[in-house]
């Protein structure tokens, strides 16, 4: 391992099976990797249809299933006008396995609402409807096997140290932090063809809403946020005001409250203005209107409510330069003054870099709003304080997740490669995010609780969660079979074998 081998993660994942060669990725591709596809809806949703004829929304992909019985738990999917209905999707390679793998008599499978399949049967086949999927991808299949092969396994509960932590300990700070640092831009990239993926069917700006109201949907609202930045078509003309976007987004969503709380003037007299608005217009938007199901509220932290997310999101699309500010923002506080590589114009980019995050902020932070600056959600009391529509810890996540990837999908189709680096090295220097359990969890495993003294950057936190999902995600609570371990070790001993020499 060594500064001067700018590779040696990728070379791993391609080692472990993780990044498959080319040659390998042959059709029908492996179960795990259809579910990969399915489960992070890599496919042009807009032209989804069974093979029975009728077009296909999926509104929520379900969560991957761990305990048996059909793949995904929880969909929910919208056939022609009808409407959305919420059950399990099944995963098979072919149509046929709905009687070979005997679900038409497993009562756990009667609540199949869609069999997702790769390619159509040369026969009708028996069971739910059929959604065939190879002719609907958003990318060529070598490249979502690049990027979806290590995505799919769920977190696994965790006590005991890793068996990487002993080779780990071996290196020094700056090998560790190289290391993060190729694994982190192993993710900036996979983030970025994403975005890109998307763009190249919905067009640059759609692919950036969609991604923003996902990162805003923050865990547990992701889907739906999705559908409601996919909807953007519909619900954009008409609204130009934060007020209107908001009681159209809120209606569309179905988010507005059913009941007043009667014992809060203001709040009532803010949902009120929402309905007179949402009144008018429903009719329009009633055949996209999301079904409130979709939604997790319980147990979220009021700051997290989605209502208020879509409050902020209204402020961004009222201000109808915030994609052109963003553009600005990279060429300014990004790229810097000049493309010279004198000393002194190195030197100016790098402190014009340190500003880009407050600069962002003050892009993302909308102007005061009457009503949610001071209110949490649409039922709390007024608060005297003023809060945030958007914390720090939002921004940061927006920049990593979301951003610096998309201009940097942007960067890389126009083979500006000035921009690439300029972004990657923004990328690498941005301060670190909010501490989660993944990354504490990962800390004490892989690092024997290693301080947080090597997380100062943002970087650094996206690659160890890089090879949380690369490695641990696809062993188990003893490691068995990761073979993260004894290529941190190889490298060890190569790099010690260089020294001696
Ligand atoms: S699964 Fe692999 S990467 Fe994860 S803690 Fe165990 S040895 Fe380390």
């Amino acid at each position: 391992m060594s500064h001067a081998d700018p590779s040696f993660y990728a070379r791993w994942r391609q080692q472990c099976g993780l990044v498959p060669a080319l040659h390998e990725i042959t059709e029908p591709p492996p179960e795990q990797l259809l579910q990969a596809i399915w489960q992070q809806q890599r496919l042009r949703r807009e032209q989804l249809r069974t093979l029975d004829g009728r077009p296909v929304r999926i509104l929520h992909p379900g969560f991957l299933s761990v305990e048996g019985g059909p793949d995904f738990r929880g969909a929910m999917v919208k056939f022609a006008d009808q409407p959305p209905i919420s059950g399990e999707i099944e995963v098979d390679l072919q149509a046929s396995g709905w009687r070979a793998h005997g679900h038409d008599s497993n009562p756990h499978f009667r609540s199949v609402i869609l069999h997702v399949v790769w390619s159509a049967p040369q026969k009708p086949a028996a069971g739910p409807p059929i959604l065939a999927v190879a002719d609907a991808l958003d990318s060529p299949l070598n490249e979502l096997a690049t990027w979806l092969g290590s995505e799919t396994a769920p977190a696994l509960p965790e006590e005991f140290r890793g068996r990487c932590a002993a080779p780990l300990r071996q290196l020094s700070d700056d090998q560790l932090q190289a290391l993060l640092g190729q694994a982190a831009h192993i993710r900036l990239r996979g983030k970025a063809a994403q975005l890109a993926a998307r763009a190249r069917d919905a067009g640059w700006e759609q692919s950036l809403w969609e991604g923003l109201f996902k990162a805003l949907g923050y865990k547990h609202n992701t889907w739906p946020m999705q559908r409601l930045a996919e909807l953007r078509p519909r619900w954009s003309d008409g609204a130009n005001s934060a007020p209107a976007l908001q009681s159209r987004l809120l209606g569309i969503a179905n988010l507005l409250p059913p009941e007043l709380t009667r014992a809060r003037p203001d709040a009532d007299g803010f949902v009120r203005q929402l309905w007179d608005r949402w009144w008018r217009e429903r009719d329009a938007f009633e055949d996209c209107q999301l079904p409130r199901s979709m939604w997790r509220l319980h147990g979220l932290r009021p700051l997290n409510q989605p209502q208020r997310r879509l409050a902020l999101a209204a402020h961004w699309l009222a201000d109808n330069d915030v994609v052109s500010a963003l553009e600005t923002w990279c060429a300014e506080a990004i790229v810097g003054p000049a493309s010279s590589q004198s000393i002194k114009a190195t030197a100016a980019k790098t402190r014009k870099r340190s500003t880009a995050p407050s600069t962002l902020a003050k892009i993302l932070h909308p102007r005061r709003d009457d009503f949610w600056s001071h209110h949490l959600t649409l039922r709390s009391p007024r608060s005297a304080k003023p809060q945030l529509l958007l914390g720090e810890a939002r921004v940061t996540d927006l920049a990593v997740n979301v951003i610096l990837p998309w201009l940097f999908a942007r960067a890389n189709e126009g083979r500006n490669e000035l921009v690439q680096h300029a972004i990657e090295s923004a990328y690498s220097e941005w301060p670190a995010a909010e501490d989660n359990s993944v990354l504490k969890l990962a800390r004490i495993r892989l690092l024997g609780g290693t301080g947080l003294k090597l997380f100062r950057t943002a970087a650094s936190q996206q690659g160890l969660l890089q090879i949380v999902r690369d490695f641990c995600d696809h062993s188990n609570a003893v490691c068995d079979q990761c073979r993260f371990p004894e290529l941190v070790q190889a490298a060890i001993s190569a790099s010690l074998g260089a020294d001696a020499n």
